[in-house]
């Protein structure tokens, strides 16, 4: 494809100037992008904004499955250039709202197979996904589908390591299994994978004792505390390196004073600023896909949780905006 029609491409998929209609007008896309059919997104755009809305891994507090519409609404809001770093991800990269997976509200395996599926062509076609969830199990069929060719290296914000083999006497899909699985079918290299904000108290030490013995490393909030975020986020850069790598944010990572809507609140958390802080300094990793998990407006009437949730996907996009870029040479490597 010529520059040229990358231009064309780029300025048919991307949010209407909230100067020309105001932001809070119009129909609640993710970040007023087009709403595409995932079908003719191939060869159109560059990012696909995804909901997943999906609680049913949940083993504490439901509301999750109302996430993407809530990040929606809450995303409208969000301007076009990022006042920090300068990005302006929509003049980099075609995006759009590909609308939500059709998932079964009663059938975890079953959801599984379809968020695979929604998410599998887009990667065969070169579209990186950014998910809005739902509970954090998505995570899983989402990495079975981009990690599918080789595996990838992962940065995991969390309070929760997300890595036990099974819960409630057995059941091995849940929204605490999901790395543990895509690292046992060869989605992610653990070599390349870190888990930063881990916190909060556990129901074994073979959540964490089994993420180590593979080798991710797992940093928890104490450490992040006594070395500082700069130090952390340089490490974590190192750990994943040059490779292809998947970003996933879950939004408990946040204190709770900052995201109380979430299904398992930690105190003792990321706030807001550091969260976004944090995102910024993964700027230039050859990002192929993220998520946003863990929103549940249901336990928070404020929106101060969506809110956190859709200004912490805008600054993914502006990561993953880069990385197309980045890839198509349209820009150097940060
Ligand atoms: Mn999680
Ligand atoms: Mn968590």
């Amino acid at each position: 494809m010529t520059s040229e029609s990358d231009a064309a491409r780029i300025a048919r998929h991307r949010p209407p100037s909230g100067m020309v209609s105001p932001r809070f007008s119009g129909p609640a896309s993710f970040m007023r992008l087009p709403i595409l059919d995932p079908a003719e997104a191939p060869g159109r755009i560059d990012i696909g904004l995804i909901g997943i809305p999906f609680d049913g891994a949940t083993t504490n507090r439901p509301g999750a499955r109302l996430g993407p519409r809530g990040v929606r609404e809450a995303s409208t809001g969000t301007r076009a250039i990022n006042h920090a770093t300068g990005i302006a991800p929509y003049e980099l990269a075609a995006c759009a709202d590909l609308g939500d997976v059709p998932v079964n509200p009663i059938d975890v395996a079953e959801t599984g197979r379809r968020i695979e599926a929604f998410h599998a062509p887009l990667a065969a076609a070169g579209i990186v996904p950014l998910s809005i969830g739902g509970d954090h199990f998505v995570t899983y069929p989402i990495l079975r589908a981009l990690g599918r060719d080789r595996p990838l290296g992962l940065v995991h914000i969390d309070a929760h390591s997300d890595t036990d083999d099974a819960q409630y006497g057995g059941t091995r899909l849940t929204h605490g299994t999901p790395f543990r699985r895509a690292i046992e079918d060869g989605r992610l290299d653990p070599t390349r994978a870190v888990q930063i904000g881990l916190r909060g108290s556990q129901d074994s030490r073979d959540e964490l004792d089994w993420a180590r013995g593979q080798g991710v490393r797992t940093i928890g909030m104490e450490e992040v505390l006594a070395r500082g975020l700069p130090a952390v986020a340089t490490e974590a850069r190192a750990i994943v390196g040059a490779g292809p790598t998947y970003l996933s944010f879950d939004i408990d990572a946040l204190d709770p004073a900052y995201a109380p809507g979430t299904g398992t609140p930690e105190i003792g958390g990321f706030t807001s600023r550091e969260a976004l802080s944090l995102v910024r300094a993964m700027a230039g990793l050859d990002l192929v896909g993220a998520d946003l998990v863990e929103v549940a407006p249901p336990l928070d009437p404020s929106g101060i949780t969506a809110l956190a949730g859709a200004t912490l996907a805008f600054e993914i996009l502006c990561l993953l905006a880069q990385a197309v870029a980045a890839r198509r040479g349209t820009i150097g490597r940060a």
